[in-house]
């Protein structure tokens, strides 16, 4: 089992720095012994210009039986020969992703301790697998691979070159190539993809494998068009782990929707505009824009109401006029998340008393959410079906009150200027609807009607001249005669 690992690099950037990459020199050949066999590593070339590694596992055909023997269920026991006589010692499979993990862990997890700086960097890549059984064929592999930013070459591998009558084996012959993509993420497509087309794993799937997953799928498995496929065929198709697996991924999707999809976004502006600096992401300008309104408003005591990941409640944090923060969001996942960002547990007692996080549906009215100066709704009513807004509506604007209300979300008709979005998608799978100008205008507007507040509306990013900002703002002041007659009516 053979791949190879090459990259291309001048003077500046010299090739060999993929030795430091990968943690090998590329000087040595090196082996090292895993679980099923003997991996060497080896250079067949290194100077400035070019550099390839090779990866070379020597399957032990009777350690994988003792194995698998080992822990009580032996795989598939077709015959006992079968289990020693297969095609484990000649074709990449979930063997090699093994030894890749063994043999390149550092790598995978982008540590370079000689050139912190490189790992990050992304560089010409070439990998090759001259045999690698693919369970769905080329087709699946370009789908796998593709979405990932790389060119695949696939070619099938005959059955029996002297006999094409007999037409293709399960092997193909596959070739990727990038000059967008780090030796990181390169190696954890790979640990996770080869596996996934293999789809006979050969060692048990225990429930720590939905760990090893999600570890490795980090910044690229959610939403992938094939997560799934992708999740059950890692998983060995156990229903209960694939389920585990979908629904992290799921979350960590929604947690991080918006962020990846203005970071990719960015890229598209930034490449289209040719801008020396780099643009702020939206995201971040979306976060000065409400903590700029919410300190104009006076506010001190806010709600996030859909906080997600807390980045938000990070930032009011940092701010003392905001005495009292609260983040709450349906998700007790998102908000596990959110609690490690702010390291809730390791805050110190004046920090801890300004924020609070709790779990609640924004489509239920709540007593804990009565009192505030300002609730912040950024990128929250586009995830919920039109039909539970109005439930929404009278949570927040009907019950809950808060002097001052914030709401954000896409502006559908700037999704023209994302060029990586096709024409007619929405900006996030999770979204149930995105709205121009106009139809947030004409639901803001009813909204603030009905419950006696005045509306204003605050572009956020760029305002294009014809299509508008990317985000849109609406902010919501309850109106002043409201305001009195509450007061009046107390002081009766
Ligand atoms: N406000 C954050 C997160 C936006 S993503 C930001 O601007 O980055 C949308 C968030 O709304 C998710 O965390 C999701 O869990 C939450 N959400 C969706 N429906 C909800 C509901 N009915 N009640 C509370 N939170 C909800």
């Amino acid at each position: 089992m053979f791949l190879t690992i090459s990259t291309t690099g001048t003077p500046e950037r010299p090739a060999t720095d993929l030795g430091y990459l990968l943690h090998k020199h590329p000087e040595k050949a090196q082996a090292f012994s895993t679980s099923y066999g003997r991996a060497h590593v080896l250079y067949p070339e290194a100077d400035d210009q070019r550099c390839t590694a090779a990866l070379l596992l020597e399957v032990d055909a009777v350690a994988l039986v003792r194995r698998g023997k080992g822990k009580g269920r032996g795989g598939a026991p077709d015959s006992a020969l079968a289990q020693y006589v297969n095609d484990r010692p000649y074709a990449a499979s979930s063997l090699l992703a093994v030894a890749l993990s063994a043999v390149f862990s550092s790598a995978m997890r982008a540590v370079c301790a000689a050139k912190p700086e490189l790992p990050s960097q992304p560089r010409p890549l070439r990998i090759e697998v001259p045999a690698l059984p693919a369970r769905g064929g080329p087709e699946l592999v370009r789908r796998l691979f593709e979405p990932l930013g790389w060119t695949v070459t696939v070619e099938p591998v005959a059955l029996d070159s002297e006999f094409p009558e007999w037409g293709d084996s399960r092997y193909v012959r596959l070739e990727l190539e990038s000059t967008q993509l780090t030796v990181a993420e390169a190696l954890r497509h790979l640990y996770v993809l080869l596996p996934v087309l293999d789809d006979a794993k050969h060692y048990w799937v225990a429930s720590d494998e939905v760990d090893k997953l999600l570890r490795a799928g980090e910044g690229w498995l959610p939403g992938h068009p094939e997560q799934k496929l992708i999740t059950s065929r890692y998983l060995s198709r156990r229903w209960s782990l694939t389920r585990e697996a979908m629904e992290r991924l799921e979350l960590v999707r929604l947690a991080e929707a918006d962020d990846s999809e203005v970071e990719d976004i960015d890229n598209a502006v930034e490449a289209e505009t040719e801008t020396e600096e780099k643009p702020t992401p939206l995201a971040v300008q979306r976060r000065e824009a409400i903590l700029e309104a919410l300190r104009a408003a006076g506010a001190a005591r806010v709600l996030d109401l859909g906080c997600g990941q807390g980045q938000l409640v990070q930032a009011l944090l940092k701010d003392p006029k905001f005495t009292e923060i609260v983040g709450v969001d349906v998700s007790v996942r998102a908000l596990t998340i959110a609690s490690r960002r702010l390291k809730l547990d390791r805050m110190g007692e004046r920090m801890a008393s300004r924020v609070q996080l709790f779990q609640g549906s924004l489509a239920y009215t709540d007593k804990r959410l009565k009192g505030y100066d300002a609730a912040v709704l950024s990128e929250v009513i586009e995830h919920l079906d039109l039909p539970r807004l109005p439930a929404l509506e009278y949570a927040v604007f009907g019950a809950a009150r808060p002097r001052t209300v914030l709401v954000t979300t896409p502006n559908v008709e700037y999704n023209v200027r994302w060029e990586s979005l096709p024409a007619g998608h929405v900006r996030h799978g999770d979204h149930r609807f995105e709205w121009t100008r106009q139809e947030f205008r004409a639901w803001a507007s009813a909204v603030a009607e009905r419950h006696g507040y005045d509306v204003e509306f605050v572009p956020v990013g760029p305002d294009d001249p014809e299509v508008g900002p990317p985000t849109q703002m609406a902010v919501f002041t309850l109106g002043t005669a409201v305001i009195r007659t509450e007061k009046e009516a107390k002081a009766a």
